[in-house]
């Protein structure tokens, strides 16, 4: 099955889309495929146009002036990305357009270069918004925290890199490249970055949207990185549904064939920003806290159930915080969390108040298996900061956050609690 038939088949329900990364109970005996996971295959979606699905994808045309590509790839997928393209077409790349700058997008171009030399070509060029090369600037000078922060989401150790392919021309709101006679029209939008990208190819009618389609929850919220846009990710969106593209290609996910599903899927996605968005605006404008406004502002449940909105990676509570960031300070409006104690007084504090440590952890568990994981996880930090080296109470801290994995659709959560839950079971095996 290719890309086209499975997103065929996602959007007309003959295959479900997991409702959670959690997929053991798979209701019934329905096929079901997560839309995020790549084929590692090459598509011809349209004329000279082909669409490669790898852990991001790229977009490919082949044109009277050789090849244009959105995005190149993952660090460890350029040279499969590179060869599944070869399969397809000998032509030289002409250019490539980042989407924009995150690390699995950026990495291709350096392959095609080699090539180029080895046959005699031309070099290719780099094309991307001006924000990029700041962008690879701080990702060299916060390489320690990102290796930490993704080796958190993923779970596992992916060393980040601290060498980049930087663009060779950079644009600021518009760009139109003329390339074999054709017309490639990139429009600058801030959204999941500050420096995307999206390309339209009106000549072919399609759409590259980069990240900013990626069939599930958008990526707005992710808690361990810097700011997204909601507001401007959405008119972006409708923006892009007015243009009639016949295909959209995504940064992430399968591609989307037929102008009213193009619209669909745009619209729907917007839809959801604003949702989030505005609510959350009204909440703050009335003088809500942080954490009423955490509890009152819920997706639409409509909107969480299509295939192509999915809770799987990013969280519609966490696109609230980024909200609440964007347009406020980081005082939360809890007086007590302006100047805070320290974690160990005040977890010594509580736990001297509850009868003891044991006492806390054993409260976290009973709540834990009563499915209130939200307070379980506060009383079991509590008796941690108060005992950090307890073995008892880093078993109960495991317990608490395995539960929480379990319980959790979205990877951004399952990966910080797989974290504390992983840090406190060695712990435990240590005896602490
Ligand atoms: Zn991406």
């Amino acid at each position: 099955m290719n890309a086209l038939e499975l997103s065929d088949k996602l959007w007309n329900g003959e295959i479900d889309a997991p409702a959670s990364l959690a997929t053991g109970d798979l209701a019934g005996a329905r096929e079901e495929r997560n839309p995020f996971v790549p084929l590692g295959a090459l598509t011809e979606v349209a004329a000279h146009t082909a669409f490669v699905s790898s852990f991001a994808n790229s977009c490919v045309f082949d044109t009277e002036g050789g090849l244009v590509m959105v995005d190149t790839g993952a660090p460890f997928a350029a040279r499969g990305i590179h060869t599944m393209i070869r399969t397809w077409s000998p032509a030289r790349l002409d250019t490539a357009v980042y989407s924009h700058g995150h690390i699995d997008h950026v990495f291709g171009v350096p392959v095609f270069e080699e090539e180029a030399v080895a046959e005699g070509w031309a070099p290719p060029r780099a094309v991307a918004h001006e924000a990029m090369p700041a962008r690879f600037d701080r990702y060299i000078l916060t390489a320690g925290y990102n290796g930490v922060i993704n080796s958190r989401q993923f779970g596992a150790d992916v060393p980040w890199p601290t060498e980049y392919r930087y663009p060779d021309e950079t644009y600021r709101d518009r760009l139109d490249l003329d390339i074999g006679g054709e017309r490639f029209e990139l429009h600058h939008a801030r959204g999941e970055t500050d420096d995307h990208t999206w390309t339209y190819v009106p000549g072919r009618k399609v759409l590259c949207t980069g990240d900013l389609v990626i069939w599930c929850v958008p990526n707005a919220g992710n808690p361990q990185k810097v700011q997204r846009y909601a507001r401007e990710w959405s008119v972006a969106l409708r923006e892009m549904a007015g243009l009639g593209a016949e295909f959209l290609l995504p940064g992430h996910g399968l591609p989307v064939a037929g102008a009213d599903r193009v619209q669909t899927i745009l619209t729907d996605t917007a839809d959801l920003l604003d949702h989030l968005h505005d609510e959350t605006v009204r909440m703050m404008n009335e003088g809500a806290s942080l954490n009423t406004i955490l509890h009152e502002v819920q997706a639409p449940s409509h909107l969480l159930e299509k295939p192509y909105l999915r809770p799987i990676y990013d969280d519609p509570e966490f696109v609230v915080r980024n909200v609440w960031r964007l347009y406020g300070g980081w005082y939360d409006f809890d007086p007590a969390n302006l100047k805070p104690a320290r974690s160990g007084e005040l977890g010594a504090e509580v736990a001297a108040l509850a009868g003891g440590v044991s006492r806390l952890a054993e409260r976290a568990r009973e709540l834990a298996a009563e499915g209130q994981l939200r307070l379980a996880a506060h009383l079991v930090e509590f008796a941690a900061a108060a005992a950090p080296d307890d073995a008892e109470v880093h078993r109960a801290r495991a317990e608490v956050y395995e539960a929480r994995v379990e319980a959790e659709p979205a990877l951004m959560a399952k990966g910080v609690f797989g974290a504390a839950a992983r840090d406190s079971r060695a712990k435990a095996d240590d005896g602490a």
